[in-house]
C-alpha cells in the first residue's frame, strides 16, 4: 500500500532476487565498535536500526586485508572467529526484519599504516605514510582479497557487500590521474584506470553468484584536481553495471578535498543534483546521499527523480527509529542529525567510539538504557537548555512527572544563539524536536519563570541546569559603550559597527566572527550561493566539479579581528573534522586572526594589545566595537541557594562545569542522569 505522506520513500524496491522494504539505506559509518569487539553491543546497535525500519544497513568499512585497513589493526573478516562474530550481528538484523551489507573498504594511500599500497607512490596530504606502488602480482592479490572478503561476508550471513570505490580510497585512487601515474594496463587511458574497480566487481559477482547484493560506491564528483569528468562517471557506472553490481551508491568528494561535503553548513541534499545526472544512464538502482536528514527531504529527492533510493548515515545515529517514526506519522518526533560531527566523525578521527550529540545512546545501547520506572517521581528541572531538556525528556520517557522552569520565554538556552549563526540553521530542527517531545510527553512547562528555592520545595528530585554566565575578562575599559558581549550580539540584536575586534577565539568567538562578517541569505539555505562560495560547479562541464574561478565568497559585511592570548594557531580547539571549515570560512571573509596577545585596555579608539611577558609591540586595533567572547563560568546561584537550605540538587551541564562545555557534554550528562533517576 502506498504511504500517504512518503509514497516514494516508503515504497519497496525489487532487486529481482530480493526486495528491500523501502528506499532507505543506512549508509556506512565507522563507529569503532567492531574494533572493540563486543559483538552483543554491535548486534544491538545494528539490530535496533533494523527494527527502526532501515531497509538495508551498510556496516562500517571492513578491510579486505591488513595493508588496506584504515589503520593498523582495523577490523575485517580475517578468521573463522570473525565470521562467527559477524554472524551475531547479521542474525540480529534479520530477526528484526532488516537486511545488512558489509562495506569492504580498502584505504589505499589513505591507510594510516606504513605498509599502505596504492597505484603510484604519491603520499596523500592527509596521511604521513607514503604508499608502496603495487606491481602486477600485488594488484592481483588485492583483487583476490576483495573476493575473499565478499565470500566471507556471505558466509557471515550478510545480504550483500558494498565495495567502496569513492571518497578517494584505493579503487578511486586507480580511477583518476591525480593519484594514478602508471603506464601499464592499470594506468594511462580511462579504460585502464577503471580496470581495477570493474575487475573487483566482476570477480566478486562471479564468486558469490547472482543472488547477493553488490553495491558499488562510485565517486560522482571528486572535488580534487584531475578527477573524473561526468562522461567518465557514466562510462564507469555502465561498466560497473555490466560487471554485475546490483546497486550504485553515490560518493561525493575525496577526503582530501578542501570543500565541505557533509558538515552542518552544507545545504541539505546539496549533491542530489549530481546523482540525478546519472539517472537513466544505467538500469540498476542508484542511491543518493549527503545531508539528507528528514523523511521530507528524502521523499522530495526521490519524487524529483534524483535517485531510486536515499542513503542516510548519521541520522540513524541520532534516531534508530527514523523510518518507523516517519511511517507512523511521527516525523516531528525524530531526533534530528544536525550535521555537527561532534560525537560521530570527530570521535572516529580522535580514536574514540562514535556516538551522537543528540542521542548519547548511539553505540552505547547495551550500557545506557532508558528503562520504565517502577515508582514515578516528581522532578523539577531548572533550565531549558540542552542539559535540562535532555534530562526532562529521558526522565519523562521513563515515566517520571517532569516540570521545567526557565526564565526565558522559549526553550533552547544557548541553542537559540547557535541557531542564529549562518551555517548552523540545523539547530532550529533540534529545538523544534525538543518542543515536540515536550508536548508529546506532557512535560509541564514554566517559561518566563525565575525559579527559586520555595518553588522547588516538594519535588522528589531537583535538577539544576541553569547554564553559564559570560566570563569577566577584567580588561580596563570593558565597561565602555563600545564594548558588547556575545549575548548582546546574538540574543539582544545589539547594533554593531563596521570594524570589530573579538576577544576570545573559542567556539563562540568563531561563531560571532561568522555572524558579523555575513550579510543576507545564509549559503546553507541557498545551494547556488553555497556552491559559488566554495567553488563547486557541474562536473558535466568541468572535470572534478571544481570551478575554474575558485571559491567566490560574498563580500564581508564587516572588518573583523579575532584575538586570543594563547600563542598558537586560532581554532585549534574546534571540532577535528569541522575546525578547518570554520577557519577557511573566516579566511574567505578576510578575518584577521591574531594569537599571543595581552589585552592592555579598550578606549574610544579601539582595543590596545601587546605581546610577550614584557608587554612589547603595543598595537592599537582601531574598531567601532569590541566584543567579549572570553568563555564562560557556571551559573550556580540557585544550586548554592538550595544547598544552603539543605536540599541537594543534581547540578548538570554548564552549571556544573563550564570549561569546555558544549551541547554534547550537556546532553550526555543530562541523559545519563535521567537514566538513573
Ligand atoms: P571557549 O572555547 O573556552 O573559549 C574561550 C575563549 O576565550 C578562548 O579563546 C580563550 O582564549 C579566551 N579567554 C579565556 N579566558 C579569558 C580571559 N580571562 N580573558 C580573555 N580571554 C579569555 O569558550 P566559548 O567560546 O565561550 O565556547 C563555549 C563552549 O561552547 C565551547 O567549549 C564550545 O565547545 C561550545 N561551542 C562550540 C562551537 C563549535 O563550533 N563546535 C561553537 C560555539 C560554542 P585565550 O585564553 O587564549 O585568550
Ligand atoms: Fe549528526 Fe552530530 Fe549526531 Fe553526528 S553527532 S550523528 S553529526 S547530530
Amino acid at each position: 500500500m502506498t504511504h500517504p505522506t512518503y509514497p516514494h520513500l516508503l515504497q519497496p524496491l525489487d532487486l529481482g532476487f530480493t526486495t528491500l522494504k523501502n528506499r532507505v539505506l543506512m549508509g556506512s559509518m565507522h563507529t569503532g565498535l567492531e574494533e572493540i569487539g563486543d559483538w552483543e553491543r554491535i548486534a544491538t546497535y545494528y539490530g535496533d536500526r533494523a527494527k527502526g525500519g532501515a531497509a538495508l544497513i551498510v556496516t562500517g568499512g571492513m578491510s579486505p586485508n591488513p595493508e588496506g585497513g584504515v589503520f593498523a589493526g582495523a577490523a575485517g573478516l580475517f578468521t573463522d572467529k570473525d565470521i562467527a562474530n559477524h554472524r551475531i550481528a547479521t542474525d540480529r538484523v534479520h530477526e528484526n526484519g532488516g537486511k545488512i551489507a558489509m562495506q569492504i573498504l580498502h584505504a589505499g594511500r589513505y591507510a594510516y599504516n606504513p605498509n599502505c599500497v596504492a597505484p603510484s607512490p604519491i603520499k596523500s596530504p592527509i596521511s604521513p605514510f607514503p604508499p608502496k606502488e603495487l606491481d602486477e602480482a600485488g594488484i592481483e592479490k588485492q583483487i583476490a582479497d576483495f573476493v575473499t572478503a565478499t565470500m566471507r561476508a556471505r558466509e557471515a550471513g550478510y545480504d550483500g557487500v558494498e565495495i567502496m570505490g569513492s571518497e578517494g580510497y584505493f579503487l578511486n585512487q586507480f580511477i583518476v590521474r591525480h593519484t594514478n601515474k602508471r603506464t601499464d594496463r592499470w594506468g594511462g587511458s580511462y579504460e585502464n584506470r577503471i580496470r581495477l574497480a570493474v575487475e573487483v566487481v566482476r570477480r566478486c559477482r562471479e564468486a558469490v553468484g547472482p543472488d547477493f547484493i553488490i553495491i558499488y560506491r562510485l565517486s560522482m564528483i571528486d572535488l580534487v584536481p584531475d578527477g573524473s569528468t561526468f562522461d567518465e562517471v557514466i562510462q564507469l557506472a555502465r561498466a560497473i553495471e555490466a560487471a554485475g553490481a546490483t546497486i550504485i551508491n553515490t560518493g561525493i568528494g575525496w577526503h582530501e578535498a578542501r570543500i565541505p561535503t557533509i558538515a552542518t553548513s552544507v545545504p541539505r541534499r546539496a549533491f542530489t543534483w549530481v546523482t540525478k545526472k546519472l539517472m537513466g544512464h544505467v538500469s540498476i538502482p542508484i542511491i543518493t546521499s549527503n545531508r539528507i536528514n528528514t523523511p521530507e527531504v528524502g521523499e522530495n529527492v526521490l519524487a524529483e527523480g534524483c535517485a531510486d533510493m536515499v542513503s542516510m548515515a548519521r541520522p540513524f545515529l541520532a534516531d534508530a527509529d527514523f523510518v518507523a517514526k516517519a511511517e507512523a506519522g511521527l516525523a516531528a518526533q525524530i531526533a534530528p542529525c544536525i550535521g555537527c560531527n561532534q560525537a560521530c566523525l570527530d570521535h572516529t578521527f580522535g580514536g574514540k567510539t562514535s556516538t551522537c550529540l543528540v542521542n548519547p545512546r548511539a553505540c552505547y545501547e547495551t550500557e545506557l538504557r532508558y528503562e520504565p520506572v517502577a515508582q514515578s517521581k516528581t522532578i523539577a528541572i531548572v533550565g531549558a537548555g540542552p542539559a535540562g531538556l535532555a534530562t526532562a525528556i529521558v526522565a519523562a520517557e521513563r515515566g517520571h512527572a517532569v516540570s521545567i522552569f526557565d526564565r526565558a520565554a522559549s526553550i533552547g538556552g544557548q541553542l537559540n544563539m547557535a541557531r542564529k549563526i549562518p551555517g548552523k540553521e540545523e539547530f532550529d530542527g533540534l529545538v523544534d524536536y525538543y518542543g515536540s517531545r515536550i508536548r508529546a510527553l506532557g512535560i509541564e512547562m514554566h517559561l518566563n519563570t525565575e525559579a527559586d528555592a520555595d518553588m522547588l520545595a516538594g519535588f522528589d528530585e531537583v535538577v539544576i541546569a541553569t547554564g553559564v554566565l559570560p566570563r569577566d575578562p577584567g580588561i580596563p575599559g570593558q565597561d565602555g559603550a563600545n564594548v558588547l558581549n556575545y549575548i548582546d550580539v546574538l540574543r539582544g540584536g545589539a547594533k554593531v559597527g563596521k570594524r570589530v575586534a573579538i576577544i576570545g577565539a573559542g567556539g563562540i568567538g568563531f561563531d560571532v566572527a561568522e555572524y558579523l562578517t555575513h550579510e543576507g541569505e545564509s549559503p546553507a539555505e541557498n545551494l547556488e550561493l553555497w556552491l559559488r562560495e566554495w567553488g563547486v560547479t557541474d562536473p558535466g562541464e568541468v572535470r572534478s566539479g571544481l570551478a575554474p574561478e575558485g571559491p567566490q565568497p560574498g563580500a564581508p559585511a564587516r572588518e573583523v579581528v579575532l584575538l586570543q592570548r594563547k600563542a598558537q594557531a586560532l581554532g585549534k580547539g574546534l571540532g577535528k573534522t569541522t575546525g578547518w571549515i570554520h577557519r577557511a570560512t573566516l579566511k574567505m571573509k578576510g578575518v584577521e586572526m591574531v594569537g599571543g596577545v595581552n589585552y592592555e585596555k579598550i578606549d574610544a579608539d579601539g582595543l590596545h594589545v601587546s605581546t610577550g611577558e614584557g608587554r612589547e609591540n603595543p598595537r592599537l586595533i582601531p574598531c567601532d566595537n569590541v566584543i567579549l567572547c572570553a568563555g564562560q563560568v557556571p551559573d550556580r546561584s540557585l544550586a548554592d541557594a538550595l544547598i544552603a537550605r539543605g536540599v541537594t540538587p543534581h547540578v548538570i551541564g554548564g552549571a556544573d562545569v563550564a570549561a569546555e562545555l558544549d551541547a554534547k557534554r550537556a546532553i550526555d550528562q543530562g541523559s545519563r542522569l535521567a537514566a538513573g533517576l
